[in-house]
């Protein structure tokens, strides 16, 4: 098909799916839940071929990708299932005594058409977690999957419109040059999950129609580790730092752990344990580590290995370090203070590295942290109350999740989006549902009780500009 007729074809799906938002049918309670059921009934007849599309894609265990994608899926629907009366509900707002008799609301309604781009590390539950949202919302969708992760992106492309209304619900596969023809069309909301460098094209192309964006990016996500004193909370600290960093796609996460800050005391310490936890986890021998995803593709492999052949960065490794090309498998890494102006300290990791950064005193991380980008998720394991505290408020970042990593992200009662340069707006649970709403002001009155104030108030106003 040529570019032409591509178009053509864009611009159809889009007629249609515009002309069903207009009928009405994406608004009734009705259409949103059966769509929200259909889609679980569609993750559990398919949970096998999503189990291979996510091996073939990512080589994830399917423990992982249970836990990763199709728990996550299943979550988010039922919750919005069991929700999304209430949120759709009008919200009674308070109308001040001086416009009685009158009463006001807060109405949500869907936007229209929302555009949702999906990044390739978590293929499915990144496509299907905010469609649940514009579903839930009413809205009428386009679904562009991630060309990187080809598998999963065909059996979404394959299986949805088995299940859900297709004249509302529209799967288009492909690569950059489809997401630039996409993006020239004009949308009632863009939702986009990737890097900033492409959120800044989406979010230009946005500007040319106004239309209101969400960008979930990506960018470095911190550590912040105090000089834990017991024995058993170091260990479970391990434990958690090895789970969050290998466990989720080998480290190619966006709210996965980029890198540790630790007093320089502390360090030897940590490290021994974390080599011991990754043995333990992943098994000894890197020619045949279990559990682990593989990197998607050679591309990301080659950067991930020219990071680390650095040669200034290579002598700072302290664990691990090999990698095999055939299988695509880099061994969990460990480094101890590499150069902080090298690649593996300026640019976003995406991949089974961490470096460990020493500071003198571990207040001095505040500093460390303010000096960069805002991160999209920050994690700190302390008991120091009054440590919180200086955390809490001193610094900015999309989350901050205290004596745990990644978990934050299953919660749907809190909000889950970035700040600055991490990106903006926000999902999961209700979050989802607002991101793809308006909330529209209504305020009715009656013809009862008109006392001319309109009047006395021009006069009084224009006696006041004289004075
Ligand atoms: P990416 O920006 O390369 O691609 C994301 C989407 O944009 C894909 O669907 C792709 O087809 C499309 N795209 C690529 N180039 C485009 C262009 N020129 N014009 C229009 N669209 C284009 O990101 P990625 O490599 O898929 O994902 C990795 C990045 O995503 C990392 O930075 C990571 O932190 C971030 N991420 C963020 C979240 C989050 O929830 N905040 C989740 C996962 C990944």
């Amino acid at each position: 098909m040529n570019s032409m007729e591509r178009e053509e074809r864009i611009g159809r799906s889009l007629g249609e799916l515009r002309q069903t938002f207009r009928s009405g049918r994406t608004r009734s309670v009705g259409w949103r839940k059966s769509q929200l059921r259909a889609l679980l009934k569609m993750m559990d007849e398919n949970e096998d071929q999503i189990f291979k599309a996510l091996h073939q894609d990512l080589g994830k265990h399917p423990v992982e990708a249970y836990r990763d994608e199709i728990g996550v899926v299943k979550k988010s629907a039922s919750y919005s299932l069991s929700c999304v009366e209430k949120w759709m509900a009008p919200a009674k707002g308070r109308i001040p005594l001086l416009f009685f008799p009158a009463s006001g609301e807060v109405l949500p309604e869907p936007l229209g058409l929302a555009l949702i781009f999906v990044s390739w590390n978590f293929p499915i539950s990144l496509a299907l977690d905010p469609l649940i949202g514009a579903i839930s919302a009413g809205n009428t969708v386009v679904l562009k999957p991630s060309e990187l992760a080809p598998e999963c992106s065909a059996f979404l492309a394959k299986t949805i419109p088995l299940y859900l209304d297709s004249e509302a619900i529209k799967v288009v596969e492909g690569g950059t040059d489809i997401a630039e023809q996409l993006l020239q069309q004009k949308w009632d909301k863009i939702f986009f999950t990737g890097s900033p460098r492409v959120g800044k094209i989406v979010m230009s192309a946005a500007a040319k129609h106004l239309t209101p964006v969400t960008l979930e990016l990506g960018g470095k996500c911190p550590i912040i580790l105090d000089s834990l004193s017991n024995p058993s909370d170091i260990k479970v600290a391990a434990k958690r730092i090895v789970g969050g960093k290998w466990g989720p796609c080998s480290g190619q996460a966006c709210i996965a752990i980029d890198y540790v800050l630790v007093e320089h005391k502390f360090a030897s310490t940590l490290i021994e344990l974390l080599k011991k936890t990754i043995n333990k986890f992943y098994g000894e021998n890197p020619k045949a580590l279990k559990n682990l995803s593989k990197i998607v593709n050679n591309h990301q492999f080659d950067r991930l290995r020219n990071i680390i052949e650095d040669p200034a960065v290579a002598a700072s490794i302290v664990h691990g370090g090999s990698l095999d090309e055939k299988s695509l498998i880099i061994e969990p890494t460990i480094l101890l203070n590499p150069p902080l102006e090298s690649a593996i300290m300026t640019e976003e990791i995406f991949g089974p590295l961490l470096p460990i950064i020493t500071l003198t005193n571990i207040e001095e991380s505040i500093e460390f942290i303010n000096s960069r980008p805002k991160p999209l998720a920050l994690y700190a394991f302390t008991k120091n109350e009054a440590f919180k505290k200086k955390i809490l408020t001193e610094t900015s970042s999309g989350s901050l999740t205290f004596n745990d990593c990644m978990v934050q992200y299953l919660c749907d009662a809190l909000p889950f989006g970035g700040v600055g340069q991490s990106g903006f707006g926000r999902y999961h649970g209700k979050y989802s549902f607002d991101t793809f709403s308006h909330e529209k002001a209504v305020l009715r009155r009656s013809f009862f009780l008109e006392l001319e104030p309109r009047h006395f108030v021009v006069r009084n106003y224009n006696s006041l500009s004289i004075l």
